[in-house]
C-alpha cells in the first residue's frame, strides 16, 4: 500500500437514512457533500484502481447501475492505459521504444495526443514521458532513492516529450528511442472522471460523488438547490481545509507534492517531477487545485501549474480565465483566482489573496 491509499472514508445517514456525508482524509483533500432526501435510493462503490482508492456514490433512482457502470468503467480504463499492465495499450507502447510504432485505439491516440498538446503549452512542465524518472527515484517500484549526478545525466537522455511520436493517419504512436516509457499517471484519473461522469449521466440520477484517488467530481444539486461542497485539504494540515467550494458539474483536482514523497537525510523527495532537471520539482507551492468541466485538462494543470510554480501558473491563469484555481503557498497563503470569489470560502484564519492575473 502506497502513501495514497491512506484512506478514510467516513458513511454516515442522516436524517432520512439517505443523507451522505462524505469525509476523504488521504493525501491531497477532502471532499464533503452532504444531501438530504427520503425518496431516492442512493448507491456506493469502493474500489482499488490506478493504483489508489476510489469511491463513486450516486443518488437517484438507478443508483446501483450508474455506480457499477461507473466502476466497470474506471476498470477497462486501466486495462488500456496502465504502465504496470503488461497487456495494456500503454504497455504495448513502451515496450516497443525505440523501434516499433504501435497501433493503438483512437480512444488511446486521441488521450496522448492531448497530453502532447498541454506538454508543448507548458513548455514541457507537463511530460508524459516521465516515466524513466519515476523509476530512477524508486516512485514506480516503492524503493525510494536518491540517484546521483550521472544517472540523472543519463536519465534526461531518455525523457522528452519531442521523442514521443504520432502517426494520425493510423493511429500509431511510437517513443523514438531504446528505454524511454510513458506514464500517463497524471492525466489518467482526470480522463477517468470525465468518462465516470458521462456514463452516470446516462442514468436516472440525481446528485454523483466520484473520488477517484482524491480526484473529485461532483454532478448535480442537493435535493433542496443548494450547490454540492468539495472541501480541498490543507496541504500543511491534513485534517484541515484551505476552505470549500459550492459546486455543481465540475471536477476538483488537486496536486501536491504532499500527497506521495519519501524522505531521505532530513530532505523531502516529492513525485511530481520538473522534467528539465528529472529531480523533484522545487515549487514555491505546496500544493495546486484546478476546477474545471473538463477532467483531462483539470489534471494535467493541476501537475503542471504545480511544476511551473505561482508566477509562471498566474500567467498562465491569465490565458485561461475560465478556469478556477487554489494554490497553496509554501508560506501558508492562499491564492485563489476571482472568478471563484463566492464560490470558494477560504477557511477563516487564512491569509488569501485573490488575483486577477498578471
Ligand atoms: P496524483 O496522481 O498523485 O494525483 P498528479 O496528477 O500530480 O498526482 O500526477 C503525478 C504523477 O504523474 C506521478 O506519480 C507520475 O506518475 C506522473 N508525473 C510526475 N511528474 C510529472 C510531470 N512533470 N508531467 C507528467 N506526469 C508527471
Ligand atoms: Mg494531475
Amino acid at each position: 500500500m502506497t502513501d495514497r491509499t491512506r484512506f478514510l472514508f467516513r458513511k454516515s445517514a442522516g436524517r432520512g437514512g439517505v443523507c451522505f456525508v462524505c469525509l476523504v482524509l488521504a493525501f491531497s483533500f477532502s471532499a464533503c457533500a452532504d444531501n438530504a432526501s427520503i425518496s431516492s435510493p442512493s448507491a456506493k462503490v469502493e474500489f482499488f484502481a490506478m493504483n489508489t482508492l476510489m469511491s463513486i456514490e450516486v443518488r437517484g433512482a438507478e443508483a446501483e447501475a450508474a455506480v457499477a457502470a461507473g466502476r466497470d468503467e474506471v476498470y477497462r480504463l486501466e486495462r488500456l492505459l496502465s504502465r504496470t499492465d503488461p497487456k495494456s495499450e500503454v504497455s504495448a507502447i513502451n515496450t516497443a521504444a525505440g523501434s516499433e510504432w504501435t497501433e493503438v485505439s483512437e480512444e488511446t491516440f486521441s488521450l496522448i495526443q492531448t497530453a502532447l498538446l498541454y506538454s508543448e503549452e507548458t513548455e514541457g512542465a507537463f511530460d508524459i514521458t516521465i516515466a524513466p524518472v519515476m523509476d530512477l527515484w524508486g516512485f514506480s517500484s516503492g524503493e525510494h532513492r536518491v540517484p546521483d549526478d550521472a544517472e540523472i545525466g543519463s536519465v534526461l537522455e531518455r525523457i522528452g516529450y519531442e521523442h514521443l511520436l504520432l502517426d494520425e493517419t493510423g493511429f500509431r504512436v511510437k517513443l523514438e528511442n531504446p528505454g524511454m516509457s510513458m506514464d500517463l499517471g497524471a492525466v489518467a484519473k482526470g480522463y477517468a472522471g470525465d468518462r465516470v461522469k458521462e456514463i452516470i449521466k446516462q442514468f436516472d440520477f440525481e446528485t454523483a460523488l466520484i473520488n477517484l484517488g482524491g480526484n473529485v467530481t461532483v454532478i448535480g444539486r442537493k435535493p433542496n438547490g443548494d450547490l454540492l461542497r468539495v472541501a480541498i485539504t490543507d496541504p500543511e494540515n491534513r485534517q484541515q481545509y484551505l476552505g470549500v467550494l459550492g459546486s455543481e458539474d465540475t471536477h476538483v483536482i488537486t496536486s501536491g507534492g504532499y500527497e506521495r514523497f519519501f524522505e531521505q537525510d532530513g530532505k523531502v523527495y516529492i513525485h511530481i517531477m520538473d522534467p528539465e532537471t528529472a529531480r523533484p520539482a522545487q515549487s514555491d507551492l505546496l500544493s495546486v487545485s484546478v476546477i474545471d468541466s473538463n477532467g483531462v485538462r483539470s489534471d494535467i494543470l493541476s501537475t503542471a501549474l504545480f511544476v511551473m510554480g505561482r508566477e509562471e501558473a498566474i500567467r498562465y491563469w491569465s490565458g485561461h480565465r475560465d478556469l478556477g484555481l487554489v494554490m497553496a503557498k509554501v508560506d501558508g497563503e492562499v491564492l485563489v483566482s476571482k472568478n471563484l470569489l463566492g464560490t470558494f470560502r477560504v477557511t477563516e484564519g487564512k491569509s488569501v489573496t485573490y488575483f486577477d492575473g498578471e
